[in-house]
């Protein structure tokens, strides 16, 4: 922290030691002792961290940032579910690649009065972790005056010849997705006060869609070890990741909306039209969105199968524009709630 060392050169008498000052060291040394120790290599404590890649694979690198007031507020989420989300937005693309998670270097800027929120947030950073059996070997804590900021960088290693690649989509493959959609965006919706039944089994389940979404660990290598070679994640909705996936493939695409598998508490809580929507254009579902020659498909559900489904709602076509994404119901155009589209 350039500026902050050099302020603190400014104004400290002389002889005190130049330090971060005894907070900041504290504060990491709190967050650290809530962490999990990588078994090999360096983690916390010294300038930089090492670890030794697998023989034969090639590392995956990921980084996203949740800032406050953009893509969280802190009245409507626990900082350790934000802790969790943070993991789960990174590990989801580390998957989405077909890589394997190992290392995450974590970051946080945060106000002199936040030390509490960071230890609530590191809770939800080590669970999962945990239950990702990655190792955070590193970070950096810095003050702000600013939104509190968290940015994830997750290293993952994968088979450079078995890759989830976006561009990996081929003329008569099948578009499939692994478990539901619509979830967290109807979660979301239940935060913003749209009119629901008050089911609060259901209220419960839909929340923690969106606060604590599951990133498909198991799907995402399983897959691409099958020999799948294209996928993406639910970050921004189906529609839209469909988009780059026909875009970066140079295809176009044809999804089915009926077969498109919503999640069932948000069809119960807002209807199958206000679902549907959810589930193709909300996002934060974190589900995997693949193409694959269907001669693969039953492989591909065993594969998946003791971590969740895999549903046909689709097809690769020729184009040679590309980046064409229709949307139908039984074979016509279809057009979604009152703004209606067809395309993207
Ligand atoms: P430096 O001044 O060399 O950047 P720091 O005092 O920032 O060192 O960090 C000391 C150690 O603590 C380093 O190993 C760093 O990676 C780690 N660290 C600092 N902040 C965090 C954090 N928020 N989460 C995890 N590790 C952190
Ligand atoms: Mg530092």
């Amino acid at each position: 922290m350039q500026g902050d060392d050099a302020r603190g050169l400014a104004i400290e008498p002389q002889g005190t030691p130049v330090t971060g000052g005894p907070d900041e060291f504290a504060l990491i040394n709190r967050l650290a002792s809530l962490l999990d120790k990588p078994a090999h290599g360096i983690g916390i404590g010294d300038d930089a961290a090492t670890w030794s890649p697998t023989p034969g694979t090639v590392m995956v690198a990921t980084t996203d940032m949740l800032v406050e007031g953009t893509h969280f507020r802190l009245d409507w989420t626990t900082p350790e579910d934000l802790g969790w989300k943070a993991m789960a937005v990174n590990l989801s693309d580390i998957v989405a690649m077909g890589a394997t998670p190992r290392h995450a270097l974590v970051s946080i800027a945060l106000r002199p009065d936040q030390a509490g929120i960071a230890i609530e947030i590191y809770k939800g950073i080590a669970s999962h972790s945990r239950a990702s059996r990655t190792f955070v070997i590193g970070g950096d804590t810095v003050r702000t005056d600013g939104p509190l900021t968290i940015n994830v960088t997750l290293l993952g290693e994968a088979d450079q010849a078995r890759l989830l690649r976006r561009a990996g989509a081929r003329p008569g493959d099948v578009l499939a997705i692994t478990g539901t959609v619509g979830g967290s965006a109807a979660g979301l919706a239940l935060l913003n006060g749209e009119p629901t039944t008050d089911n609060q089994d259901m209220c419960r389940r839909l929340l923690n869609a969106h606060h604590r979404p599951a990133p498909r660990l198991h799907a995402g290598p399983a897959l691409a070890s099958i020999g799948v070679g294209c996928g993406i994640d639910i970050s921004d909705g189906v529609a839209s990741e469909a988009g780059h996936l026909a875009l970066a493939s140079n295809v176009s695409i044809v999804i089915d909306v009926d077969a498109v598998p919503l999640h069932p508490d948000a069809i119960a809580m807002f209807g199958l039209e206000r679902a549907r929507s959810l589930g193709l254009t909300g996002g934060e579902d974190y589900e995997l969105l693949v193409a694959l020659p269907p001669s693969l498909l039953d492989r591909a559900r065993d594969a998946i199968a003791t971590e969740t489904t895999l549903t046909v709602i689709g097809r690769v076509v020729q184009d040679h524009q590309g980046g064409l994404v229709t949307v139908t119901s039984g074979g016509s155009p279809f057009t979604l709630g009152a703004g209606g589209y067809v395309a993207f």
